[in-house]
């Protein structure tokens, strides 16, 4: 089976202080328990993934480490931009690719997004692909439309070999920081479309492997709901992975 993935996505939060922090709280918050339920991966700012990393590696906890973005050359005259070997220093398992953030607000296109998770799975890292539909592509019945466009992009150039460990995180837009998740039954009706649409353009047996997560309002009131679906192998948690004390609550499905 698949080894369900909660992701923390930090976005533009937390100083490399309080990132180390938050994981000395949470190490002290969680259980045996709570680490058989899942895998925990923690993705901060650029800032904060070195002392991140001494931390994890100092206390001998039980997080991945995950970054928010990554540019597709492993170097280069391209200032201001980090790479996949870089990150892979850091002991990086996990980058977020395609977030809607980044799509919407630093013009990511699909393109972009397919460089990306290509250079991060050849780099031997794994991509969480982002996908999701914005409100008026839902109201007008194109979403089905939208998720094959960003998925089948990504996968024209992605390496074969490593289609297994692809994790793709659907996070309807309208559903981020607004409060309004979508519906565990709908988020699940979606997933079962993504791994349809893998089985088809890759093989059932990758479409069997590959981790589907939900994103969008996850908190500690639905996090068990959207676990409980069959095509949901974990979550992409955004406002609700800041604090320790609601984030080890949300993992340990103590409502
Ligand atoms: P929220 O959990 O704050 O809605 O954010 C979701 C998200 O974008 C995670 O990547």
């Amino acid at each position: 089976g698949r080894v369900r993935l909660v992701v923390a996505n930090w976005k533009l939060h937390h100083t490399h202080l309080e990132a180390i922090a938050f994981l000395e709280r949470l190490w002290h918050l969680l259980d045996v328990e709570d680490y058989r339920r899942a895998e925990i991966a923690i993705c901060p700012a650029f800032t904060a993934l070195r002392s991140a990393q001494l931390t994890i590696e100092t206390d001998g906890m039980p997080y991945r480490l995950g970054a928010q973005d990554v540019f597709w050359e492993p170097s280069g005259a391209y200032t201001g931009e980090v790479s996949v070997p870089m990150l892979a220093k850091l002991d990086v398992k996990y980058v977020i690719v395609g977030h809607s953030e980044r799509r919407r607000l630093f013009g990511e296109t699909d393109d972009v997004v397919a460089k990306k998770a290509a250079a991060v799975a050849s780099g031997g890292l794994v991509p969480i692909v982002c996908v999701g539909e914005v409100a008026e592509e839902r109201a007008g019945g194109t979403t089905e439309a939208v998720l094959e466009r960003q998925l089948d992009t990504v996968l024209t150039t992605y390496p074969v070999e490593a289609l297994g460990e692809l994790v793709i995180a659907y996070e309807p837009v309208w559903a981020i920081g607004s409060g309004t998740p979508a519906t565990p039954e709908d988020a699940e009706h979606v997933a079962r479309f993504l791994r349809d649409r893998l089985a088809r353009r890759a093989s059932e047996a990758v479409a069997a492997r590959v981790r589907i997560l939900y994103g969008g309002s996850v908190d500690v009131g639905n996090a068990v709901a959207f676990l409980a679906q069959a095509d949901i192998d974990g979550l992409l948690v955004g406002g609700a992975s800041l604090d320790p004390e609601r984030f080890a609550q949300l993992l340990g499905g103590r409502p």
